[in-house]
């Protein structure tokens, strides 16, 4: 049996300003795959696995994955699913095919990227060879992916920490379909309602409940794989929002009923869905107040895990502003990071740091201080953390420390990473420990990495392009009547 695997992976931000261009994307073609994802904690590492449990031989057509940002360009799209395709039809005989699609890639002209992948791939394998998709928790799912997808398999953690026994499920099922002996059906539902990002840790309710329910359907016999897929509210797309997905063995009519009542238990708990969190001021001024550090503040709005620029300054420039001491805050600011290298360790610096994306993100900040020490960029994580990944790198990174005004570390780097990783930082010398305040630009996903270093979280209401509280008339192909936007107080 041999089932062939790829992957596309991209979450778009069609409020985000950058778009995300082919060189964004690094690409694997055939072995490079497994040089890639084996040994990771990725999906694609699950699909590799995949092969020695369930008895099949993999065979790894390409594999790419960016940063969320802005839409894909056209070009991007194009040259990558062309590589899939193209890979796909050049293939000995083939009894399946594994995707690893986001389910919120976002194409200039496409909101629906990933269900076009789909349909791609089933021109060329034709109707007779099942497709098996899994995808990310945020992904945005339309109605018409239950057709053209045999299997679908979604993460259940947030942060994403499944990501790997997600990928062997969907292996285990494509396997036992290619034998003969599952024929999986797709039955999908939408509630209607906006599940904000606040609400998308899976430790939590009232997604907690929701998760577990899901999982005990999976005990249920005939039922193959039960999704609860939050959606990313950061696409302007018609399917955007929360979808149920339960693949059963063959009655269609059971996986529809199923998923329906999975999102009649999200409708149920819908007056619990608005949010209010502590802008910037007040959130500094809370986490200053603290009995005991450090204090982790997550930055919402300018989450770069939801494609947002990751030089907003509306936190740091509330740090100077009440002279807080102790904080550590990683910008994106190349030119800063530049800046630093050129003027050496040690030597006193001025610059205008971050807020050069765009107007959404804060204004740069003037600073004053001193060098305190310069990287390549590189670390490593070693531990299951959100995105499954292990080598890391952020390019040329400096660390200033601050004098004026008030005192902390400014860290800048060249490329835009996600603070998935505490390594990330402490492989530049910060003890966390040593620290009162750490700002980690995401909303739920930073959890996996600062949770253990820091004695409290404190969310923060911060503008940018994953701002949280953006209204329905800031959406044009959205649904309109979501429960939380009609009655937002
Ligand atoms: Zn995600």
């Amino acid at each position: 049996m041999r089932l062939a695997l790829a992957g596309f992976l991209h979450e778009s931000n069609t409020f985000a300003t950058s778009p995300t261009r082919r060189e964004d994307f690094p690409l694997h073609v055939g072995a490079a795959v497994a040089a890639r994802f084996g040994g990771t904690f990725h999906e694609m590492a699950g699909f590799l696995a995949g092969a020695g449990e369930y008895g099949f031989d993999a065979y790894p057509v390409a594999a790419a994955e960016a940063t969320p940002a802005g839409p894909v360009t056209r070009d991007a799209y194009e040259h990558i699913t062309g590589l899939i395709t193209s890979g796909l039809a050049a293939a000995p005989a083939l009894d399946g095919v594994l995707l690893a699609l986001h389910g919120a890639m976002v194409v200039e002209d496409l909101p629906h990227a990933d269900l076009e992948t789909v349909r791609r791939v089933r021109q060329v394998v034709g109707a007779g060879v099942p497709i098996a998709v899994t995808h990310d928790y945020h992904a945005n799912i339309p109605a018409e992916m239950a057709e053209c997808a045999d299997i679908l398999v979604v993460y259940k953690t947030n942060p994403h920490i499944d990501q790997l026994e997600r990928g062997l499920q969907a292996a285990r099922i494509l396997a036992a379909t290619a034998r003969g002996e599952a024929r999986p059906v797709i039955g999908l539902a939408k509630p209607e309602v906006l599940l904000n990002i606040y609400f998308h840790n899976t430790s939590r309710p009232p997604v907690q409940p929701l998760l577990a329910a899901a999982v005990g359907l999976e005990q249920t016999p005939g039922v193959l794989a039960a999704s609860v897929a939050a959606g990313y509210q950061y696409a302007d797309v018609p399917a955007m929002g929360p979808t149920m997905a339960v693949v059963t063995d063959g009655d269609r009519t059971a996986a529809a009923a199923q998923a329906q009542d999975l999102a009649d238990r999200l409708w149920a708990v819908r007056e619990q869905l608005h949010v209010r969190l502590p802008g910037p001021a007040d959130a500094v001024r809370q986490a200053m107040a603290a009995a005991r550090y450090p204090v982790g503040l997550l930055d919402f709005g300018d989450n770069i895990g939801g494609g947002s620029a990751g030089d907003s300054t509306l936190i740091l420039a509330e740090l100077l502003a009440q002279r807080a001491e102790g904080w550590v805050v990683t910008l994106w600011d190349p030119a800063g990071a530049q800046a630093c290298n050129a003027a050496g360790i040690g030597a006193e610096i001025t610059l205008s740091a971050g807020g050069h994306t765009d107007t959404q993100h804060g204004e740069p900040v003037q600073v004053r201080g001193r060098v305190r020490s310069l990287h390549d960029g590189r670390y490593e994580e070693t531990e299951r953390r959100h995105g499954g990944g292990r080598h890391f790198d952020q390019g040329l990174t400096a660390v200033l420390a601050i004098t004026d005004p008030g005192r902390g570390l400014l860290v800048l780097n060249t490329r835009r990473a996600m603070p998935n990783s505490i390594h990330q930082i402490m492989s530049l010398g910060i003890v966390p420990a040593q620290q009162r305040l750490l700002v980690a630009k995401g909303a739920v996903a930073p959890r996996a990495a600062y949770e253990p270093v820091v004695a409290d979280l404190i969310e923060v209401d911060s503008g940018g392009a994953t701002a949280i509280g953006r209204p329905a008339s800031a959406y044009r192909r959205a649904r309109p009547n979501l429960y939380e936007w009609r009655t937002r107080p």
